[in-house]
C-alpha cells in the first residue's frame, strides 16, 4: 500500500521512550501506515506520494495533554472575554487596564479581569467595590486573583446578584463586610459562586468563539488531545455539546476525552451517563469520572498525614466527604468506570489508594484505567502502590515550577517531606505510567513549562541550574513519552493514539526544533509547525 503522504525528519521521536532517528512516518489516509528508516520507508512511496523533509525538527505523535479544564481555559484566555492583569503592579495600572477593556468591549455583560497577583501590587490587598466604583459603577466588575481565593465585585455587581449586608457566607467561602455590616466587596474561596454562574454564561456564540480561538492554539501548540476533566468551570448547560457540535462542523479540531463529575453515579444510572455525554460521530468521547478529595498546599487544604511544617495547627482536610468518595468509587468500578481523583496530600493520596484498594478487592482487577491527579506529596510506602494496582499518576510539573519560585512547598512540608514532592523519577522506576498535563488554565496550555519542568526541575531564568530535587528529574524521552503514549495508556486510547506505529491514527506534530539538542532556555520556546489530527492538517506555520 502507498502512503498518502510521507514527513520525514533526522529526528523522529516514535513516543516510545526510545531516542529519535533519521526517518519518518508514512501515512494513508486517517492512519499511520508505518514509521521507520528511509529504507525502510520505501516501498510506500509512490508517484503520487507528498514526501515532506523537516530537516532537523522534530517529528513525533501529537501531544495529548491529560488534565484540562478546557472550557474555562477558553474563556480566561480569550482577550475579548476578560483583561488579564497578571503582570500589574498596582491596583491603578490594574483598574486602568479594565477600564480599556470595558470601553473595548461595551456589549460584554461582565467586565472580568482575571490572574491578578495583588502580592505584587504597591498595596498587596484586593480592591473594595469602592476603589472599582470610582472607576466604573454603571456595569458589573468582577476580578479575580491569579489562585482564585480572593476575588472583587463592584456595587453594580453586586446589585445584579443581590449581594446584600443580609446575604449568608455561602458554604466555604466568606463575603467580607466592613465595621457596619456592609459588603466590601471582596469575596473569599466559594463566595466567588455567587457571581460564577453568571460570570461564566456568555451567549453561545461568544463561547464558541473562545473555544475556537483556544483549539486553534492548542494545535499551534502541537496539541492533538486533550484529557478534559471535572469540573467544567463554566455555566453553559453542557460544554461538551458545544464542543461536539462545533466539532461536527468542522470548527473544533482537537480530540476530548471527557472525566465527568463522578458523583453523577449517586443520582444517574450508567447509561444515563453515557447518553447524556455521547456525541456520535465526533472526537469527543466519554472517558470516566473525576473528583477531589482535597485542596491545595499554598493555602493548607490539602490533606496532609501530619500537621503543615509552617502552619502547624492544621493537616489540612478532605474537600469532599471521604466516604461519600469512597462509596461513588465502589459503585463507579462496579460498573467498570474509570475513575481519576484530584490528591495532593499525602493522606489524601493514601486514602484515594485505600479506596482503589477495596475495590479492586470487591470486584477483582479490571484492568480500569484509573488515574490520581497532582500527587504531589507521596509518602515511600504508597509509591509501589501505584504500579502494583494500574493507577496512573498524573503530573503537571508548572506547578511544581510555581512554587519553586518562593519555595513555597519547601515552606509548607519542610525538608522531609519537600524530597517526597513531585516524584517523577520515583514513580517511573517503581513501574507507573506517569502522564503529564497542564491543568489549563490554573497555569497555560504550553506543553513547554510542563517538559521543562519534569526535565530540568529549575527555574525558566535558569537561575537554579542543579535543579530542585534533582535525583527527580526524568529525561527528555520520558517526558515526551509521558505526554504522548502515558497519557493514551493512562486514558485507555493507546490501541489508537500515542505513538507512531502502523495502524495507530495519524496524530502527528512537527515540533520547530529538536527538543533533545535544544538548550534548556530553548524548550521554552516550542511552538508546532505542523500538526495533523487523524491525517488531516489542523495546524502549519
Ligand atoms: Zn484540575
Amino acid at each position: 500500500m502507498l502512503a498518502d503522504l510521507v514527513i520525514k525528519s533526522n529526528a523522529v521521536f516514535t513516543g516510545d521512550g526510545s531516542l529519535p532517528f533519521a526517518g519518518g512516518v508514512a501515512i494513508k489516509g486517517d492512519t499511520i501506515l508505518t514509521c521507520g528508516n528511509d529504507l525502510h520507508l520505501a516501498p510506500f512511496i509512490g508517484p503520487d506520494t507528498e514526501v515532506r523533509d523537516y530537516g532537523d525538527k522534530l517529528v513525533m505523535p501529537g501531544i495529548i495533554d491529560s488534565h484540562t479544564h478546557f472550557a474555562q481555559g477558553s474563556m480566561t484566555t480569550d482577550p475579548n472575554f476578560c483583561v488579564n492583569l497578571i503582570d500589574c503592579t498596582s491596583f491603578e495600572q490594574a483598574i486602568e487596564r479594565v477600564c480599556a477593556f470595558a470601553d473595548a468591549h461595551p456589549d460584554n455583560e461582565w467586565i472580568l479581569g482575571v490572574q491578578i497577583i495583588q502580592f505584587q501590587w504597591e498595596v498587596p490587598e484586593m480592591p473594595t467595590a469602592a476603589m472599582i466604583d470610582a472607576y466604573i459603577s454603571d456595569r458589573p466588575v468582577f476580578l479575580q486573583q491569579v489562585d482564585l481565593h480572593t476575588f472583587s465585585a463592584n456595587t453594580c455587581a453586586m446589585q445584579k446578584m443581590g449581594v446584600t449586608r443580609d446575604t449568608p457566607d455561602p458554604s466555604g467561602g466568606k463575603i467580607l463586610k466592613d465595621e457596619n455590616g456592609e459588603p466590601t466587596g471582596v469575596f473569599s474561596n466559594n463566595a466567588a459562586s455567587i457571581f460564577m454562574d453568571s460570570v461564566y454564561n456568555p451567549p453561545i456564540e461568544r463561547a464558541m468563539e473562545s473555544f475556537e480561538k483556544t483549539v486553534h492554539y492548542a494545535n499551534s501548540l502541537g496539541i492533538t488531545s486533550v484529557g478534559a476533566v471535572n469540573p467544567t468551570f463554566v455555566s453553559l448547560e453542557n460544554p461538551y455539546k458545544v464542543f461536539a457540535d462545533m466539532n461536527r462542523a468542522g470548527r473544533f479540531p482537537l480530540r476530548v476525552f471527557m472525566y465527568t463529575d463522578l458523583f453523577e453515579v449517586e443520582t444517574m444510572t450508567p447509561d444515563e451517563i453515557f447518553a447524556k455525554y455521547d456525541f456520535p460521530g465526533t472526537t469527543i468521547e466519554w472517558n470516566g469520572l473525576k473528583q477531589f478529595i482535597d485542596g491545595v498546599c499554598s493555602d493548607h487544604t490539602a490533606w496532609m498525614l501530619e500537621p503543615y511544617s509552617n502552619k502547624p495547627e492544621t493537616c489540612g482536610e478532605a474537600a469532599e466527604e471521604p466516604e461519600r468518595v469512597r462509596a461513588a468509587i465502589l459503585k463507579a468500578c462496579e460498573n467498570g468506570m474509570a475513575v481519576r481523583i484530584h490528591a495532593i496530600g499525602d493522606r489524601a493520596i493514601r486514602t484515594i489508594l485505600d479506596d482503589f484498594e477495596e475495590a479492586e478487592k470487591l470486584y477483582g482487577k479490571q484492568g480500569l484505567r484509573h488515574s490520581i491527579e497532582h500527587n504531589e506529596t507521596v509518602q515511600p510506602e504508597d509509591l509501589p502502590r501505584y504500579a502494583r494496582m494500574g493507577i496512573a499518576p498524573a503530573f503537571q510539573p508548572w506547578h511544581m515550577l510555581l512554587d519553586m519560585a518562593d519555595l513555597a512547598k519547601d515552606d509548607a512540608v519542610g525538608p522531609e517531606r519537600a524530597a517526597l514532592s513531585w516524584p517523577l523519577r520515583s514513580m517511573i522506576e517503581s513501574g507507573a505510567n506517569i502522564h503529564l498535563g497542564s491543568d489549563f488554565p490554573v497555569v497555560g496550555i504550553e506543553p513547554c513549562e510542563e517538559i521543562y519542568g519534569a526535565v530540568y526541575r529549575m527555574l525558566e531564568d535558569g537561575s537554579n541550574p542543579e535543579g530542585w530535587f534533582p535525583e527527580e528529574r526524568i529525561t527528555m524521552a520520558e517526558a515526551l513519552k509521558a505526554y504522548t503514549y502515558g497519557s493514551a495508556y493512562a486514558m485507555g486510547i493507546e490501541d489508537r493514539f500515542g505513538t507512531l506505529a502502523a495502524g495507530k491514527k495519524a496524530d502527528i506534530c512537527v515540533l520547530d526544533r529538536n527538543l533533545f539538542t535544544c538548550a534548556p532556555a530553548e524548550v521554552l520556546e516550542m511552538k508546532s509547525v505542523l500538526t495533523l489530527i487523524g491525517g488531516e492538517v489542523v495546524f502549519e506555520a
